[in-house]
C-alpha cells in the first residue's frame, strides 16, 4: 500500500517518514532527497532542477511524475510505501492515482503545525534553499498549490489528520497508528 505525507514545509514528514520506515521496515521515498542527490551529483536532470528548488518553486509536474512512476507502479500490497513529498500539485495526484495499482492509494496523512512553527524549523535546519525569503516564497506555493490536495484525499475518505505541533514520539505513535489501520483494513477488503 501507498501512504501519502501530506503537509507544510518543516512540517516533520521527512523526520517521521525515516523513523517509522525504519522501525517497521517500511519503504520511504522522499522527492526531495532524490532530488537533493541528482543536484549533488551533477546531473542534468539535478542542473534542471535545481533552478526552481534553490528559488523555492516546485519542479515542474513531467519531471516529477516521471522521477516516481515506475516505483510506484510496481508498489506490492501488502508492503507499505511512505511517500513523503510527493504529490505537491493535482496532476501529480492524479499521475499518481493512475499509475499506482489499483487501491493501493489506502492513506493520506496531514500533518498541521502554525506557520511561526513552520519557519523556526525551516530556519534552524539551515539547508541551502532554507533562506527567509524563500522559506517564505515555499510556504506560499505549499498554500496555493499543494493544500488543496487536502480536500482530494478528504473526498476520497483516506484522509488522516496529525498535529506535528507536538513531541516526535506523539506524533510518530498517531502516524504509525494510521498506517497499520489503514494496511488492516486494505487486508479485509
Ligand atoms: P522537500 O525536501 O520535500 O522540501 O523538497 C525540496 C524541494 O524539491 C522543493 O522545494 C521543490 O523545489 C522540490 N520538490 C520535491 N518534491 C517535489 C514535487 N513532488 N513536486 C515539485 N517539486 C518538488
Amino acid at each position: 500500500m501507498i501512504a501519502i505525507l501530506l503537509g507544510p514545509p518543516g512540517v516533520g514528514k521527512g523526520t517521521q517518514a525515516q523513523a517509522a520506515a525504519a522501525a517497521h521496515g517500511w519503504l520511504h521515498l522522499s522527492t526531495g532527497e532524490m532530488l537533493r542527490d541528482e543536484v549533488g551529483r551533477g546531473t542534468e536532470l539535478g542542473t534542471q532542477a535545481n533552478v526552481y528548488m534553490s528559488r523555492g518553486d516546485l519542479v515542474p509536474d513531467e519531471i516529477m511524475v516521471d522521477m516516481v512512476a515506475g516505483r510506484v507502479s510496481a508498489q506490492p500490497a501488502g508492503e507499505v510505501l511512505l511517500l513523503d513529498g510527493f504529490p505537491r500539485t493535482l496532476p501529480q495526484a492524479e499521475a499518481l492515482a493512475s499509475k499506482a495499482p489499483s487501491g493501493a492509494i489506502a492513506l493520506s496523512v496531514y500533518f498541521r503545525a502554525p506557520d511561526e512553527v513552520l519557519v523556526q524549523r525551516l530556519l534552524g535546519r539551515g539547508r541551502e534553499d532554507d533562506t527567509r525569503e524563500v522559506v517564505e516564497h515555499r510556504l506560499a506555493v505549499y498554500r496555493e498549490t499543494t493544500e488543496p490536495l487536502v480536500g482530494f484525499y478528504r473526498a476520497q475518505g483516506i484522509l488522516g489528520e496529525v498535529d506535528a505541533d507536538r513531541g516526535i514520539e506523539t506524533i510518530q505513535e498517531d502516524l504509525v497508528r494510521m498506517v497499520r489501520s489503514a494496511l488492516e483494513e486494505q487486508s479485509l477488503s
